[in-house]
């Protein structure tokens, strides 16, 4: 599988990273056993590195692929906003993990240069953690131009992940000119970029081979992470990535099968899945929440804050 490098200093990685999320509770289409066995299959596949979250919830499903293999490459993010929440995220993460070093750790969905201010005291310890070894890059994902732009600033910055596809989709606060501009200036100052969202959160799956195309055109950015919850999925975007012929039976396997936000009946309105969205793609019709399917990139985020279990991505 091809290698690349990330940015001018960060780490040499296969092209396509395991996007965890598509195995995690937070998407639900997998049990734990069933997500771990797939993550397993892609790291034999050749993909060497896997992106997580602390709120994706599924760091012992991590840590049971990985376990005879150090050589892979962990990224993982939490919403911190004090020094305290960052060290107790990266202890969490060394912890569940059965790390002494984190490989990457970020700041979760930056929007501007203001969520980063709001976030400073968390970033200060992430640069000492890097200080002291606790942890060897550092970064911020994002669905914002403006969030590229203000990472990229960022004083020892090394690795973006932004939203980006073909379409736009998901951008939060500009077009996919907006966005690919910030990328570009990130680029300049050797910032490592890797792309999430890729197929526009299911919205681009029927032409795979030009969502895949896009994000390779787009200089400076090194690397995506696809999710995969199948191991045909696995077989299926790695054939895509190496340019070859995708069997038929494989394409009707995997078929990328439209996916949807589903809403239970019995949702409350009490709107707190409107306030978790980064999408605002769900708002409250009379008292139920409603989604609007266009704008949802199907992330799940709305799904761990509901205190009714309504929604779930099917
Ligand atoms: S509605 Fe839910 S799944 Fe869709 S973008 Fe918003 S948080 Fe993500
Ligand atoms: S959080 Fe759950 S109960 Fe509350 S509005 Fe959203 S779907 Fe309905």
């Amino acid at each position: 599988m091809r290698q690349v490098k990330l940015g001018l200093w960060g780490p040499e990685v296969s092209e396509v990273c395991f996007g965890s999320l598509a195995i995690s509770p937070l998407q639900g289409r997998v049990t734990e056993e069933e997500g771990v066995s797939v993550l397993k299959y892609a790291l034999e596949q050749g993909v060497n590195w896997i992106d997580t979250a602390e709120i994706y919830d599924n760091y012992t499903q991590i840590a049971a692929a990985i376990k005879d293999h150090p050589e892979i490459l962990i990224i993982s993010k939490s919403y911190s906003v004090t020094a305290l929440e960052m060290r107790q995220s990266l202890e969490k993460a060394r912890t569940a993990l059965n790390r002494e070093t984190l490989d990457c750790f970020m700041l979760h969905e930056q929007e501007s240069a203001l969520t980063l201010k709001g976030h400073s005291e968390a970033w200060e310890e992430l640069l000492r953690a890097k200080e002291k070894g606790i942890v060897r890059w550092i970064g911020i994902s994002t669905h914002a131009a403006a969030g590229v732009r203000a990472g990229a600033l960022q004083p020892g910055l090394d690795v973006i992940h932004p939203i980006l596809n073909y379409e736009g989709l998901g951008i939060i606060d500009g077009n996919l000119s907006d966005m690919l501009e910030s990328i570009s200036f990130a680029a300049e100052l050797g910032i490592g970029i890797y792309a999430m969202k890729v197929f526009g959160g299911g919205h681009l799956t029927h032409d795979p081979e030009k969502a895949v195309a896009f994000v390779r055109s787009i200089q400076g950015v090194q690397a995506m992470a696809l999710g995969m919850s199948s191991k045909e999925e696995v077989d299926y975007n790695l054939l895509l990535l190496a340019g070859q012929e995708i069997p038929r039976e494989l394409r009707e396997k995997v078929k990328h099968r439209e996916r949807k936000l589903y809403i239970a009946d019995w949702c409350q309105g009490c709107g707190l899945c409107l306030e978790a969205c980064p999408q605002d793609a769900l708002q409250l019709v009379g008292s139920v929440a409603v989604v609007d399917a266009g704008s949802c990139v199907l992330c799940g985020y709305c799904g761990r804050v509901c205190p009714h279990f309504c929604l779930k991505i099917v």
